[in-house]
């Protein structure tokens, strides 16, 4: 689809495998934030359409719950094979409507690709296992099985990867799904449902529905929803996680994160500055793991600013469908003054603004080019506040020991990294650092698919990760059976005391 089409929609929801338009009401703008222009509307959903969707949901879950794992896995492996066909197209909706480039728009898709490998060998991970004579003539077994109708809502900064961390692992596990995507974002989730549908996924088994928090609520209330998973925002997670569990659901709430990049004296400079500068700006520091403090350690300051500004003075800001741009605009006007305003507010606080990407521009796009602030604390906003744009906070301490502290003390607890060539240190900080998704010269530790990604603290609300074996776990429930099947002989009477297995 060419951008020009993408201009032209009236976008909707999908409702019981088809298009739908929805009953009318309230609706949202869709901007593209290189050029602030309207280039789409889309619906949001009333109560109706969100009792149609679970209504179509709640009929398909009991036949796909009783395909075998394998048929559905199946499934998986159609779509599998027209996402990687459909990864261009899709990369394009994605460019239009987040600002990214195309070539980290290609690279999201790719790492949802990855989750829908894993959840093509679910059928594995669904089995139970067996216990033969846990009493006399008494044999055990266990089992997985489905919730039934689960929901995810996703935010603006993945719109392929993070709803691809729930729904190929929810549908694998036999659930049907409703995925709720950012209101600001929703084309590339309307794609996936029609790929998804062209695999020969049955109608209703998956669904879009389009809205913001007035839609969240009613599915968060809804009695036909098992379960819930939500990536976003800290004090949205929050109200997700409690009102959720409040109306008697599953919920897994990932939220929001500040993370940090531990810079030893020791650690190869040039390496750890290129890495830190691709973690910090790439995407235009949209990214929940994103570093967005470097913490220097001793001596190390003066050499990582210098390296740091020199490469992220070279990047070339600008639209992300342009060929050669490495940082695109923010995702709305707010985004852009948030950030500026944090600039100001570092100056005023004391704090040094080594480089400024504030900008004068006529193009009406979001842009902020790459920031960074010397000298930061805890206390001024550029460091407690997640400001989600291109700036790097640099806090420098003493020692290794007030660096983990430091990010002990943290609200949040998503990602964290250690640049060291000293293995002790780095074992050190494996073991002892507060966060729950660690990296070792790798500056933004995103888990590969066969495991699970979650932080700690205010990062995730519910304490079951997302994707991987714990995707597994979230969206399904065990069962054990106890079988006996006695012959006469075994007949052994009334019997009233408690069963005891291994008499
Ligand atoms: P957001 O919290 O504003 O929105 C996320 C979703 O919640 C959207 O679908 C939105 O429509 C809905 N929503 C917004 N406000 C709501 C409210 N008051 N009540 C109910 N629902 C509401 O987040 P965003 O701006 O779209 O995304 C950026 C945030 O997501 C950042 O904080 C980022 O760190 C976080 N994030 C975290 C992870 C992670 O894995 N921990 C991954 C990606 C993004």
């Amino acid at each position: 689809m060419s951008a020009t089409q993408i201009e032209q929609q009236a976008l909707h929801h999908w409702i019981a495998g088809r298009r739908d338009g929805g009953s009318g009401g309230r609706s949202g703008l869709v901007l593209d934030p290189a050029t602030g222009e309207v280039t789409a509307s889309v619906p949001f959903a009333s109560p109706e359409d969100v009792d149609r969707a679970v209504a179509a949901a709640a009929e398909a879950a009991e036949p796909w719950a009783a395909t075998s794992p394998v048929r559905r896995a199946r499934v998986l492996q159609q779509f599998l094979a027209l996402m990687r066909a459909s990864t261009d197209a899709m990369a394009a909706r994605i460019t239009s409507e987040h600002g990214k480039t195309l070539d980290d728009a290609r690279g999201e898709i790719q790492r949802g690709i990855e989750v829908v490998e894993f959840a093509c060998g679910i059928p594995h991970l669904l089995k139970g296992q067996f216990a033969d004579n846990v009493g006399t003539g008494v044999d055990s077994y266990s089992m997985r099985q489905p919730l039934g109708v689960v929901a995810g809502i996703t935010p603006f900064n993945f719109p392929a990867m993070v709803p691809m961390w729930m729904y190929p692992i929810a549908l694998a596990c036999g659930n049907a799904f409703i995925l709720k995507p950012s209101e600001r974002i929703p084309s590339a989730s309307l794609l996936a449902a029609e790929l998804l549908e062209e695999a020969g996924l049955p109608a209703g088994v998956f669904s879009v529905v389009n809205g913001d928090r007035e839609t969240v609520e009613q599915i968060l209330d809804h009695k036909g929803i098992a379960a819930v998973s939500f990536v976003g925002s800290t004090p949205v997670a929050r109200a997700i996680y409690e009102r959720g569990t409040a109306s008697g659901k599953r919920v897994q709430a990932l939220g929001g994160a500040k993370n940090h990049a531990v810079v030893l004296p020791d650690a190869d400079l040039e390496a750890t500055a290129d890495a830190i500068v691709s973690a910090a700006y790439g995407s235009a520091g949209q990214r929940c793991m994103a570093i967005s403090v470097a913490v220097a350690v001793g001596d190390s300051g003066d050499g990582l600013v210098s390296a740091v500004i020199e490469r992220a003075r070279g990047l070339k800001v600008g639209p992300g469908s342009a060929p050669g741009t490495d940082v695109g605009p923010l995702i709305t006007g707010a985004s852009r003054d948030r950030v500026e305003h944090a600039i100001e507010d570092a100056i005023e606080d004391g704090a040094k603004v080594v480089l400024d990407g504030r900008r004068e521009d006529e193009s009406g796009g979001f842009f902020v080019g790459p920031t960074v602030i010397d000298d930061v604390k805890p206390g001024m906003d550029a460091y407690d506040v997640e400001l989600f744009g291109p700036v790097l906070a640099v806090v420098r301490v003493d020692s290794f020991d007030e660096a983990l502290e430091l990010i002990a003390t943290n609200p949040y607890g998503n990602g964290a990294a250690i640049f060291t060539r000293d293995g002790g240190a780095a074992r050190a900080f494996e073991q002892r650092v507060q966060a729950g998704m660690v990296g070792v010269n790798v500056p933004i530790p995103v888990p590969s698919a066969i495991f699970s990604f979650g932080g700690w603290k205010e990062s995730l609300f519910g304490d079951i990760h997302i994707h991987g074996p714990e995707g597994v776990s979230f969206y399904t429930r065990g069962k054990v059976i106890t079988t006996r099947w006695p012959v006469p002989s075994d007949r052994d009477g009334v019997q009233l005391g408690f069963p005891v297995h291994h008499e």
